[in-house]
């Protein structure tokens, strides 16, 4: 008799049968396309008159969603490749939350009276860094200051640093989702990236959540991380589902320590090798599918009556800063330091360094300082790569047709992971480890990008 097991082995291994495992089509490294253009292609020709440009811009009722990014953590992750520092001096953290509260109210006198405030989400660092109290005040102050009302409000929690204040916070102001980071339940491989974090802080944290009425609960886990098993990841898949996630975003390590100098840290002789990496990636895709969970994209799952996969199923997922979303607003308001700004017509990024980022807005300016404006043929390669990405498919015919491409395309759709008929171009159900790279074929900056450039980003999979 078969067991349940082994069952459910069998089930992993013909799905892995699905994923064939191309190494020549993974080698490349290609960007997450969070935006397009992506943030390596922002000058410090874009900045702040620009911004204020595309503010004034902003039509009559138009949806605006606002992301709020508090850089600061109670404890600094060695994998963690965020712009983020120690939340170890309240004064700090005080002078960082007066310049955004003036940062709040300067940007909302050029857009409360036409902008519809639909969503805020709160991210960094860790949201929870700050006190509980400066939290409300934060909120409140965004609501006041750009009226908006009835926003669905979203965070992203460290379990470590969420205590019973955090929980009457989430009651109180009816936060509806939340995103927890929680990367891996194997105590051995968080002593290894230097997050320890016991099982119990993420269940108790998972029970306040659901008692304060969050409807919407993310785990963040990760895969290729030092040390890590695929019975690690399997364990990992176990608790999620046991604790009830809603939605699970399931990323790899990316291992830049040349970019990323705390990942010094972590001994690259320790991760797992590029098949390995492959195997638990699909591994993924195979137990959380079998569980019920809807695969959103190339690396999220959302149970099916939640929202992201509602929108995956009816064609209206997209991808922002944050991921995939079923935000459909186009344009992204980004407060604080290092938040980037999207608008039809440019993306905006602020000071990345939270001390600059302080002294601009002390000295009365808004503290924007990089990016890109975005041309027809931005927007048009950058439709193409967020269709395949959210929809697996595009109209290449505004970046030139299919013809055009073919010969990019001619190694994938041999490999059967791509159709192409006329400009239609389809990724079939084995491209989803392959999604990013077919895309970045129609990424002219990436063929144009010397190879510095390319060494910011990493393997698909
Ligand atoms: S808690 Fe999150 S943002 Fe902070 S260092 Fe760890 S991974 Fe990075």
């Amino acid at each position: 008799m078969t067991c349940i097991k082994e069952a459910a082995a069998c089930a992993r291994h013909i799905k892995r049968m699905m994923w064939t495992y191309r190494p020549e089509l993974l080698a490349r490294p290609v960007p997450r396309y969070t935006s397009y253009p992506t943030a390596a292609e922002f000058t410090p020709s874009v900045g702040t008159p620009e911004l204020e440009a595309a503010l004034d811009a902003i039509e009559l009722d138009s949806d605006v969603s606002l992301y709020v990014h508090i850089p600061y953590c109670q404890e600094i992750c060695w994998y963690c490749a965020c712009n983020t520092g120690k939340a170890n001096k309240a004064h700090r953290l005080h002078a960082y939350l007066e310049a955004l509260e003036q940062e709040i109210y300067r940007i909302a006198e050029r857009v409360k009276d036409k902008a519809r405030i639909r969503r805020i989400a709160f991210g960094g660092g860790s949201p929870n860094a700050i006190a509980a109290g400066d939290f409300v005040r934060l909120l409140q102050t965004l609501i006041v200051a750009f009226n908006a009302v009835d926003p669905v409000i979203s965070l992203e929690l460290d379990p470590r640093g969420f205590d019973d204040r955090w929980a009457t916070v989430m009651a109180v102001l009816d936060i509806e989702r939340v995103s927890l980071g929680v990367q891996t339940f194997a105590p051995h491989v968080q002593a290894a990236i230097g997050r320890i974090q016991p099982y119990e802080d993420i269940s108790r944290t998972v029970d306040y959540l659901r008692a304060a009425g969050v409807r919407s609960v993310n785990f963040d886990l990760m895969y290729g991380l030092p040390h890590q098993s695929q019975a690690d990841l399997d364990d990992a898949i176990d608790k999620s589902i046991a604790l009830g996630a809603d939605r699970i975003a399931l990323f790899g390590y990316a291992h830049v320590p040349s970019i990323v100098p705390r990942q010094r840290r972590i001994d690259a002789a320790d991760l797992p090798d590029q098949p390995t990496r492959f195997d638990m990636a699909a591994q993924g895709y195979d137990r959380f599918t079998a569980a019920g969970y809807y695969a959103v994209g190339f690396d999220h799952f959302a149970k099916p009556d939640d929202a992201l996969a509602i929108a995956a199923r009816n064609g209206t997922l997209r991808r922002n800063f944050q991921g995939f979303t079923e935000d459909q607003a186009d344009i992204l308001i980004g407060l604080g330091a290092t938040a980037i700004s999207s608008f039809p017509g440019a993306l905006i990024q602020n000071e990345k360094n939270a001390g600059v980022y302080r002294t601009r807005l002390s000295e009365g300016q808004l503290p924007a300082a990089l990016g890109i404006l975005r041309s027809d043929a931005d927007r048009a390669h950058g439709r193409v790569i967020e269709t395949l990405l959210c929809q697996g498919q595009a109209d290449l015919a505004p970046v030139g047709g299919g013809a055009a491409y073919r010969a990019d395309l001619l190694s994938f759709i041999a490999a059967g992971l791509a159709e192409l008929e006329g400009d239609a171009l389809r990724l079939t159900s084995a491209a989803l480890p392959y999604a990013r790279t077919i895309a970045a074929l129609f990424d002219p900056y990436r063929s144009l990008a010397p190879t510095g450039a390319r060494g910011r980003f990493s393997n698909a999979v």
